[in-house]
């Protein structure tokens, strides 16, 4: 495709005056923080509380991952992922898998979704 002239200009461009505050600042306090930031919110902090000890549990109850049927699970997956609103203390959410098997999941979503490792956040009849 051959292009034309770029379109010209009606008013030349002219350098801008720099910003200037018009309010002044209302915080002179000093603000930085006292405290160091959370590593997990209060509420999150609670739901860990609560999966920690399920995640154990799971574990050793389903000793074999359960796509691979061949390796350890050490790892607890959840299909409808907890950025896709799962409940990360139900285990009925809650599938056994081994490292290798968990690390492809998450490397191929599309593939794991037909295969039914992944739910789509849409799909709200399948749990
Ligand atoms: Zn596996």
């Amino acid at each position: 495709m051959k292009r034309g002239n770029p379109p010209q200009r009606r008013t030349p461009l002219r350098a801008k005056k720099p910003l200037e505050r018009k309010t002044e600042l209302k915080a002179s306090g000093n603000l930085e923080r006292t405290t160091p930031l959370r590593a997990r919110s209060k509420k999150q902090e609670v739901k860990y509380r609560i999966r920690r000890p399920l995640v154990a549990e799971l574990l050793e109850q389903r000793l074999v991952c359960e796509r691979c049927d061949s390796a350890r699970s050490t790892d607890v997956h959840e299909p409808r992922m907890r950025s896709r609103g799962a409940d990360i203390t139900d285990p009925k959410q809650c599938v056994c898998l081994c490292r290798d098997c968990h690390n492809w999941i998450h490397a191929n979503p599309a593939a794991a979704t037909a295969d039914g490792w992944l739910i789509a956040s849409w799909d709200r009849e399948a749990s």
